[in-house]
Order: structure tokens, then sequence, then C-alpha cells
């Protein structure tokens, strides 16, 4: 009776160790998809789904949601100059100090090679220029010939953008982001509406 007991245990306990470590492995492997491994912050596809999921939400429950878009300026020069590896070690140390001016709920994606989009729920415009300008104030960390690594940067709202779909909001921020790099690189630009500029006339 007690050996049937003892191997009935066993296979029991086989059985849910296989379980869990099948879980563990699929669970390490949907991580291992939507983080990008460089930077720590999530890859692109992922980034999208988070944005879609987040824009919806937001806008069902008319809470606010705030895009900030993130270039590094001259980042081309680093990988011609030192070469890829030391691009990379920058991006890296990038994408730390982008996290840390976060709060945990806020989302950090890769966008693309230099680019980043940080998505802030329950942030209004005013919220999102306080990050940036943490980020700012902390810097984005050094290039290799020790000057401080530097970023243009837009920043849009969901409550006056009058966008309906997630990717609107990151291009009105991309948009932003295009007018700071434009008007010398090193600075950040919020969209504002062109109606709030007339509203009191
Ligand atoms: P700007 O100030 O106008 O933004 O210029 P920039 O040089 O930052 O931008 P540009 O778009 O000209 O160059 C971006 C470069 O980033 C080109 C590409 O080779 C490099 N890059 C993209 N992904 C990676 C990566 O994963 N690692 C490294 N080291 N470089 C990358
Ligand atoms: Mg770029
Ligand atoms: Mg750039």
């Amino acid at each position: 009776g007690l050996g049937i007991l003892i191997s009935l245990l066993s296979a029991c306990s086989l059985s849910a160790f296989s379980a869990i470590s099948q879980m563990s492995y699929m669970v390490s492997l949907v991580e291992q998809a939507s983080v990008d491994t460089l930077t720590n912050c999530y890859s692109r596809n992922s980034g999208e789904e988070i944005l879609d999921v987040q824009f919806r939400i937001a806008s069902r429950q008319k809470t606010q949601l705030s895009v900030i878009f993130l270039d590094i300026d001259d980042f081309k020069h680093i990988n011609d100059r030192y070469g890829h590896e030391a691009g990379d070690k920058v991006l890296k140390s990038a994408a730390h100090y982008i996290q840390k001016s976060l709060r945990d709920s806020d989302i950090s994606i890769r966008w693309g090679g230099e680019e980043f989009v940080m998505l802030l729920p329950h942030s209004d415009a005013d919220g999102a220029t306080r990050a940036v300008r943490r980020l700012r104030a902390a810097g984005l960390g050094k290039r290799p010939d020790g000057t401080a690594l530097t970023a243009s940067i837009g920043i849009a709202e969901l409550s006056t953008s009058g966008v309906t779909h997630w990717a609107d909001l990151v291009e009105l921020a991309d948009a932003q982001m295009y007018l700071a790099k434009t008007n010398g690189k090193n600075d950040y630009s919020v969209y504002v509406p062109a109606t709030l500029t007339t509203k009191s006339a």
C-alpha cells in the first residue's frame, strides 16, 4: 500500500513540476519576445499592442494619457566615429535613464534604432512635461567623448489631441519631436491644438 502511495505521489509531483516548468518556459519566451534585449524597453511590436489597449481604455474611461517621442541627437556620429558597439553602449545607458525618469506604471518602448516612445497613463501634457524635465535634468548619459548625450523630444496628450487612434497620438508627438529637432536639437516641444490659442478670442 505504502509503495503504491509513494509512486502515486511521485507521479503527481513529477507532472506538477513539468507543468510548472513548461509554464515558466512559456512565460520566459513571451518576455523575450516583448522586450528589446539591448535596452530592456518593450519592443516595437509589443509596445504597439500596449499603446492600442491603453489608448482604448483612456478613450473609453476619459482618463488622461500622454505620449513622449524621443530621438537621440547626432547618434550616427557615435557609430561612425567609435563603432557600433560604442553606439550600443550609449543606447543602453540612455534607456536606463529614460526608465529611471518614469513611474513604474509608465511604459517605455524602443520605437526604432535610437528612437523611444514613452506612454504615460493618467498623465496630461503638464505631467509628461514634468517627466521630460526630470529626464533632461538627470541626462541621458554621456557620449564616448565625455560630452552629454542629448535628445529631441515631443509630447502629446490624448485629451486635447482630437485623435481616435493611438498611432495618430504617436504621430503628433513625433511631429513635435521633429520641431524640436529642426529648432536646433536638445530641446522639447509640446503639442498644443491650434484652437486653444484662439480660445479667448
Ligand atoms: P539626428 O540628430 O538628426 O537625429 O541624427 P542621428 O544621427 O541621431 O539620426 P540618424 O537617423 O541619421 O541615424 C541613426 C543611426 O542609428 C543610424 C543607424 O545606423 C543607427 N542605429 C540604429 N539601430 C542601432 C543599434 O541598435 N545600435 C547602434 N549602435 N546603432 C544603431
Ligand atoms: Mg531617428
Ligand atoms: Mg537621432
